[in-house]
Parts: C-alpha cells; structure tokens; sequence
C-alpha cells in the first residue's frame, strides 16, 4: 500500500465509523451469534498471496460486525463502559500513525513532556494535592500490580528484586471483601500469595459497603502478633459489583499508624472526582500513596489509559527502574522515563487521547456528562424501588445499583437473559452477599435520558412477558 491509498482508505474508514457511531441505536447491543458462529467462517490457513484492501475491508462488514457487542451503544448498561469519544479516536490515529515507541524521554519527548502535563491537569480536575505525580499505565490491572510491588519492596528495605522473597519475612496485604479480581491477580504475580491477602468483611447495614474499620485494625494487630510483616492496605472507592467504597480517611488513620502502602483502587469512580460534590466519597484521598482512576471508563478515552498518581513517585521508580547501558540517557538530567514508572518496558503515545478529550469538551463538558448518568441512573432506581416485588440489592453508588424481582434466582436469571436477547439493553447480573442481582450502571458518553428510559420501559415489559408465560 502507497501513502495515497492509505490516505484514501483512511477517510474511507473515517466515515464508515461516522454511519457505524449514527446506526448504533438500531442495532442490538451485545452479539446476537452463537459460539463458533465467527470462527465458521475464517479460513484456517493464512494466504501465502496478497490480497486487495477492499476483500480485506470488506469482510469487517460481512464477518466481524455480526459478531461484535457494540460497547459505544448509548443503552449499554452492562459491566463499566469503556467509553471512548470521537476526539480520543482521532488522537488515537494520529498515535498509530506516529507509531512511536515512548518508553525513555529520549525516544520521544513530546509525548514525556506531554504525558506530564495533561496528567497534571487530570490531578487537578479531580482535586488531588499538588504533590501527586501521574503516569499512564495500559490498565488499573498494571498499576495495581506495579503498587503491590512497591509495597513489597518498601517493606522488605527493596531488597525483594534481588534476593527474591523466599527467606524473607511473610508479608500482608489487607482489603475489603469487595474488591476487584485484579488486586488478587497482582498478589499473585508479585510473589506474595493469595493467603497472604487478608479480606476483611465489610460493615454491617453500610449502604456504600465499606470494609469494617475496625476489623482491619484488630488483623493487623493480630498479624503482627503473630510474626507477620504487614506491607500495604487496598482501599476501593466504586468496586465493580456494587460501587462499594470504603472510608478513606479512616483507613488512612490504620495506614498511618502502621507505617502501610496505600493503593487506592477507584478505576471506574476516579472519573467521578471531576465533579466536587462527588468528592465526599474518597474524602482522605490526599492521604494515599497511590491511585488509580481510569479515563478508559467512564471519562472518554478510548481502550487503553489508565491514570495512576503516586505521591512518593520514588518508592515507585525503585522498585521498577531497570537501567542496562543501552537504556540509559546520557547528557539529559532531570528528565522522566515513565518505562521506570511501570511493568512494561514499551509505550504507546497514549496522552495525546487524553489532551484531545480535554481540550475538546473542557472539563465542564465532562462534568456535565458524569452528571447527568448519575441523575439518569438514580432516578431508574427510584421508579423501579416502588415497584412491587422488586428490591434495590444495593443502593445506588454514583451511577450503579443492583435490584431483584421477587425471591426466586432462577427467574432473575432468566430476566437477564431475556433482555439481553432482546437487544434494546445490555444488562449483566452479580451476587450480593451471596444472592443473585441484576446490575444496572448506566454511564455511556452518548447515552441520553431517552435511553435510560428505554431501559425501564424494557425491563418491565419483560419482567410482564416472563410472568404471563409461567
Ligand atoms: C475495571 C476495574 C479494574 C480493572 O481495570 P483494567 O483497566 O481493565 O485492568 C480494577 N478495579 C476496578 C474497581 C474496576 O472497576
């Protein structure tokens, strides 16, 4: 391909994406096929000759669509959306097209010097301390995995890198019951075992299902008793299944007086904090070594930038600075290499989605946004608490609540599955307290009051519909 067909097929693929954005609304929202219904149709053996663009293109129409769940669907209200509005796009493209690769300052400055800014911006759009430094990470997964291992290190005086963790002490790390998989799965890959994750239950009767204070107090005490090195403590703020937040500032008091790491995992409400009324539920924030919050959710950037803000950026450029002579950059000091600030080495342009978003909403454009999901989705949950039979499981945190329809979880099953065939919603069911919930999180960039009332005028008629077929 020459640059002109390239230049062509660009603008091509610019408006089919312009009719596939207007067309979202007529289409169901998650993928009507079957398994292996896509795999049926792709040849098993690659093509030893060239092919045309437009056979290539062609078949994105004729094989893939049907087997895509529109996640940029203005009534998808399942899992957390993954938002991605059409600056953010844009600014991908010119990401791709560069092709950088911005793991040193060196290997691209602007997008360090960049990266730097529109962080700082992002710090004060939500109303974090100025003493907060930012890094894009792919994925709260990575940076959540790069602050366990910071924590690790800092307990073990850094030394774990280098003698590894087997005749070191027992190390622990303590969190609610309610956090998400990603905080095991860090556990897990930095060495220190799942048993040595301390789940402490959350408080009784607590609408925002905030872990038991006091509870964490008396593990530690008890750990520490019994021979073990406490390292860190992982407050969540919005988990995945319910929203559920925990009491910052009063785990901060724990932190403090332990001398704890502290990570706070607010991937999907982090983008929340733009707006200052919203900002009671992390008050203490300030008082956390380290946060992550992803715009790849609910703020707009498209997959995959992740916001992660340290406080001592030096605890995590220790554990992570790997500096062979053909990395080092001679003859440039002060400069950050943000690949010492994170697991992988390799970096993608990512800021640029960032700078777009901003400059082309401003952060009250976004805030407006934020808000209005949350108005929308609070205002479903009121018209579905006064039907009968139906419970709210969980009460609204921002822009997520969970509900059941009568007793039977057999039939809540059935009522997830149902909409979902039906294709007007997207909806995904959880377990709260070990019952099984309907969960309803509604913060797609697009979406209008209309669809949220889509959503209520679905989930009735269906609930109607299974009841007159029993
Ligand atoms: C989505 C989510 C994660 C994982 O985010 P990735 O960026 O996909 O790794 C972690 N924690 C919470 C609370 C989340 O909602």
């Amino acid at each position: 391909m020459n640059w002109d067909d390239f230049a062509g097929w660009s603008a091509r693929i610019g408006a089919w994406g312009a009719d596939y954005h207007k067309s979202l609304r007529d289409r169901p929202v998650r993928a009507q096929t079957k398994p292996g219904d896509i795999a049926a149709q792709l040849p098993l053996s690659p093509p030893e000759a060239p092919e045309q663009m437009d056979a290539i293109f062609g078949d994105i129409d004729a094989i893939i669509m049907p087997g895509m769940t529109h996640w940029q669907h203005p009534r998808f209200f399942a899992y957390f959306n993954s938002n991605a509005a059409p600056p953010s796009m844009l600014a991908d493209q010119v990401a791709s097209i560069l092709a950088a690769q911005c793991m040193l300052w060196q290997t691209s400055p602007a997008a360090t010097e960049l990266e730097t800014r529109v962080l700082d911006w992002l710090r004060q759009g939500l109303g974090l301390a100025d003493g907060f430094a930012g890094v894009i990470q792919d994925s709260a997964s990575s940076a959540t995995l790069a602050a366990v291992l910071t924590m690790r290190e800092r307990a073990l005086n850094f030394t774990g890198n280098q003698k590894g963790l087997a005749n070191g002490p027992v190390l622990r790390i303590y969190c609610s019951a309610e956090v998400h998989s990603s905080i095991d799965k860090a556990i897990w890959v930095s060495g220190i075992g799942q048993d040595n994750l301390v789940k402490i239950p959350i408080r009784a009767g607590d609408p925002l299902r905030g872990i038991d204070v006091e509870a964490l107090r008396t593990a530690i005490k008890a750990d520490i008793a019994a021979g073990y090195t406490p390292a860190g403590i992982i407050p969540c703020v919005g988990g995945t299944g319910t929203g559920a937040t925990d009491p910052i500032a009063d785990v901060m008091d724990v932190a403090e007086a332990y001398d704890l790491y502290t990570h706070v995992d607010a991937a999907w409400a982090g983008s929340a904090m733009l707006c200052p009324e919203f900002r009671d539920l992390w008050a203490g924030i300030d008082r956390a070594h380290s946060i992550v919050m992803n715009p790849h959710k609910w703020l707009g950037t498209n997959f995959d930038l992740c916001a992660h803000f340290v406080r001592t950026p030096a605890d995590l450029v220790q554990t992570l600075s790997i500096q062979p002579e053909y990395l080092k950059t001679h003859g440039a000091d002060g400069i950050i290499n943000y690949s010492e600030w994170s697991v992988p080495l390799g970096r993608r342009f990512r800021a640029l989605k960032l700078w777009f978003l901003i400059r082309a909403y401003g952060l009250d454009g976004l805030r407006t946004r934020l808000r209005n999901h949350v108005d929308w989705v609070q205002g479903l949950c009121a018209q579905l608490r006064v039907l009968p039979d139906v419970e709210i499981v969980s009460e609204p945190i921002l822009a997520l609540f969970t509900f059941r329809v009568g007793t039977d979880d057999g039939f809540n099953l059935r009522l997830v599955n149902t909409i979902n065939d039906d294709g007007r919603i997207y909806i995904t069911q959880t377990k709260v307290d070990g019952k099984l919930a309907i969960r309803f999180t509604g913060c797609q960039f697009d979406a209008t009051k209309e669809d949220v009332d889509m959503a209520y005028e679905v989930i009735t008629d269906i609930i109607t519909q299974l009841r007159d077929d029993a």
